[in-house]
């Protein structure tokens, strides 16, 4: 495990990953290395005042020179909004660091699912490129997002290049909203399970805590055999 350390950073970079959710590009002023499925604690001062706030990591862990935070607006929230509201390219922040139980490591079994519900994601993304460059006796790799909408399904372009690149990871969007037609499973992932063998499996979830709680249910309504959860939950 590394160290946990707190240290400055600046804010590199930002791009729009969909309408409410956006990449955040920090530099550390010292090398951070962390291992994929950590999250740090960021400190960021606005008005005089610091507001802290835990952004698991969305980028690979064999970059520790820098790191993205993949965050989701929250309209009503306190730091999100003022992320938004103002340029963060050159911002000076403070991060504590890498945090969190649910790391890379604990995922042992060479066969894999990773579910992210909505922000959830950005760790996903850490972890299965973790998975695919380190794994050589992977078996399969299932990854599930679930979104609010088309527009909101984030990470496309990376998932799909990954499942593109490798037969044995496979990638699934499910979109809940049922109005607009998008082609994607309709619903909650805990609706598009069916078709999964979980028997000898590590699952992790990642999302709301009542997203993760339901899903957990519902996998275990199958009652798979030796499967391992790890579930994080963004309380
Ligand atoms: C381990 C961990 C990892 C996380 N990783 C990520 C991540 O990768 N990406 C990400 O986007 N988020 C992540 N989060 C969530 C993140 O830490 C923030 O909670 C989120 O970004 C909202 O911050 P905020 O300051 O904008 O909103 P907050 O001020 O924290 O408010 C959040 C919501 O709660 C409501 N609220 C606030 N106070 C009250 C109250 N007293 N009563 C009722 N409702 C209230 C607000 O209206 C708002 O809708 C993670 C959380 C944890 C614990």
């Amino acid at each position: 495990m590394n160290p946990i350390k707190q240290i400055a950073g600046t804010v590199n970079k930002v791009r729009d990953l969909s309408p409410t959710a956006r990449e955040y590009t920090i530099r550390p002023d010292n090398p951070f290395p962390f291992v994929a499925g950590t999250f740090v604690n960021l400190f960021v001062t606005h008005e005089g005042e610091v507001i802290r706030r835990a952004f698991s990591i969305s980028s690979n862990d064999d970059n520790n020179l820098e790191f993205t935070l993949s965050i989701r607006l929250s309209p009503d929230g306190k730091l999100t909004p003022i992320m938004w509201s103002k340029n963060m390219i050159g911002e000076k922040v403070k991060i504590m660091g890498p945090l969190g139980l649910n790391t890379v490591d604990r995922i042992q079994s060479n066969k894999i699912f990773l579910f992210g519900f909505g922000i959830g994601a950005g760790v996903v993304k850490s972890l299965a490129e973790h998975i695919v460059n380190n794994r050589q006796e992977l078996e399969s790799l299932t990854i599930v997002t679930g979104n609010r909408s088309a527009s909101e399904i984030l990470h496309k372009d990376f998932f799909d290049n990954l499942a593109e690149k490798n037969e044995k990871v496979s990638v699934k969007y499910v979109v809940s909203d049922k109005k607009e037609p998008h082609g994607h499973p309709t619903g909650y992932i805990q609706e598009h399970i069916n078709t999964y063998d979980f028997n000898d499996s590590d699952i992790y979830i990642c999302g709301q805590s009542i997203a993760c709680v339901d899903l957990e249910e519902k996998i275990k309504l199958t009652k798979p055999r030796n499967s391992h959860f790890l579930i994080e939950d963004f309380h």
